[in-house]
């Protein structure tokens, strides 16, 4: 459920801020293909700030 509210969002528009490559769905957030980076998702809005990142 919560990926559709994701894609409704257009994540598939939306791309990393660090290495500008496209993101998906990870657990507890949204993950980099590029960099593997993790953001975070508050209340189903990806937050795509680099400094709030995780996973590197
Ligand atoms: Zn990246």
């Amino acid at each position: 459920m919560e990926a559709n509210v994701l894609k409704a969002k257009g994540l598939e528009r939306l791309v990393c801020p660090v290495c500008h490559q496209q993101l998906g769905l990870a657990d507890g957030g949204i993950r980099c293909m590029g960099c593997g980076r993790v953001y975070p998702s508050v209340d189903g809005i990806p937050v795509l700030i680099a400094s709030r990142a995780t996973g590197i």
